[in-house]
C-alpha cells in the first residue's frame, strides 16, 4: 500500500518537473520572437506620495501576450527570459519604452513624474548598464532625474561588492536607483549604508495584513523608521485597503502603490490618471 502510494507519487513528481521544463522550453523559444512580433507591451502603476495623493511616479511593468499561450504572466516568464539570456535585449526594450513615455507625458505637458523601471539580475551585473541607461535618455531626451532603477533586495545582497561598484556607476550619471520587495531579504544597515539607493519599496507580503498582524505592523514600522534614520524614502507596495492606507499615514510612510489607487494601467489610460490628478487632485483625496 505504502509502496505503491510512494511510486506513483514519484511518477506524478517527474511528470510535474517534465511538464515544468517543457513549458519553461516552449516560453523561451516564444520569448525570442516576442519582440519582433509585437507582442510585449509596456502597463504603468501610479505611485502616489502622502498627504495629499498625487501622482508622483509611475512603475513600468511588462506585459507578453502570444497567440499560441494567451497571456503570460512576468512571474513566469521575466526568470525564463533571465535564464535565456533574452533578458538583456527585453530589458532594454522596456527601458526604451517607459523612457520615451516619460517624456512623452513631460511634452504634453503633464505633471512630471518619476518613471521605475525594474531591472532583473542579469542586467544588473552587465557593465554596459550605465552607459545603456546613459545612452537611452541622452537619446530619448529624458534627464536622469526622471528615472528609477527598481533592484530586488535578493539581486543587490548576491554580491554586495559588486552591487556596491554598479550602484557608484549609475550613481555618478544621475541615475536613482530603489530596493524593490524590501524586507524580504536579509538586508544589514551597514548594507543599506553603503548602497546608492534613495528609496526602499516595501515588499507587498508585509503589507497585505498590516491593518490586523501586530507583527506585520512592527515590521513596517521599523523600516519606516530606519528608513528615515539612513536620509531614504520609503514606498509601500501592494495597497488594497483605505485601513492600510490610515496605518501607512500615519507611520509617515512617504509614498504608496497598490490596487486601492489604480491597478497597472496603458498608456492612454495613466495619461488619463494624470491629467484627473493635475487639475482636480486625487479623486479619493478628495472623497
Ligand atoms: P514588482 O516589481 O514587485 O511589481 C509589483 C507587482 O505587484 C506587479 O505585478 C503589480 O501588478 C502587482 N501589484 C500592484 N499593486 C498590487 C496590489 O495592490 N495587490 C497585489 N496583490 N499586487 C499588486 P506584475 O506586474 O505581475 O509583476 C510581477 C513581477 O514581475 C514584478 O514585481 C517584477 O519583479 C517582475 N517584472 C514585471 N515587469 C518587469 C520588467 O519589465 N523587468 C523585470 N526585470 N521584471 C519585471
Ligand atoms: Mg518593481
Ligand atoms: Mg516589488
Ligand atoms: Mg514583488
Amino acid at each position: 500500500q505504502v509502496k505503491r502510494a510512494g511510486r506513483h507519487d514519484y511518477r506524478f513528481f517527474t511528470a510535474a518537473m517534465h511538464q515544468r521544463a517543457a513549458r519553461h522550453l516552449q516560453l523561451v523559444n516564444l520569448l525570442r520572437y516576442a519582440i519582433e512580433r509585437g507582442q510585449l507591451r509596456v502597463v504603468y502603476q501610479p505611485q502616489v506620495a502622502l498627504p495629499d495623493q498625487r501622482i508622483v511616479g509611475a512603475e513600468a511593468l511588462l506585459r507578453w501576450t502570444t497567440p499560441e499561450l494567451g497571456d503570460i504572466s512576468p512571474v513566469e516568464f521575466i526568470p525564463a527570459a533571465e535564464d535565456s539570456g533574452l533578458i538583456l535585449p527585453i530589458g532594454a526594450w522596456v527601458l526604451r519604452q517607459a523612457v520615451r513615455q516619460a517624456r512623452a507625458w513631460l511634452d504634453a505637458g503633464l505633471p512630471p513624474l518619476v518613471m521605475a523601471v525594474n531591472l532583473s539580475a542579469t542586467q544588473f551585473r552587465d557593465t554596459e548598464l550605465p552607459e545603456l541607461v546613459s545612452q537611452i535618455l541622452l537619446e530619448e531626451g529624458l534627464p536622469p532625474e526622471y528615472l528609477e532603477l527598481e533592484l530586488t533586495e535578493g539581486v543587490a545582497l548576491h554580491d554586495p561588492q559588486g552591487a556596491i561598484t554598479m550602484m557608484n556607476h549609475l550613481h555618478e550619471r544621475g541615475i536613482r536607483m530603489s530596493i524593490d520587495d524590501f524586507g524580504t531579504g536579509y538586508s544589514s544597515l551597514s548594507h543599506l549604508k553603503k548602497f546608492k539607493v534613495y528609496k526602499l519599496k516595501i515588499d507587498k507580503s508585509f503589507v497585505r495584513d498590516i491593518s490586523t498582524d501586530a507583527e506585520d505592523k512592527a515590521i513596517v514600522s521599523a523600516i519606516i523608521n530606519m528608513a528615515r534614520s539612513l536620509g531614504l524614502k520609503t514606498i509601500a507596495e501592494g495597497v488594497e485597503t483605505a485601513e492600510q492606507l490610515a496605518f501607512l499615514r500615519q507611520q509617515d510612510c512617504d509614498e504608496m502603490q497598490g490596487f486601492y489607487f489604480s491597478k497597472p494601467v496603458d498608456a492612454e489610460e495613466f495619461r488619463g490618471l494624470l491629467a484627473d490628478h493635475a487639475f482636480h487632485g486625487s479623486p479619493r483625496a478628495r472623497g
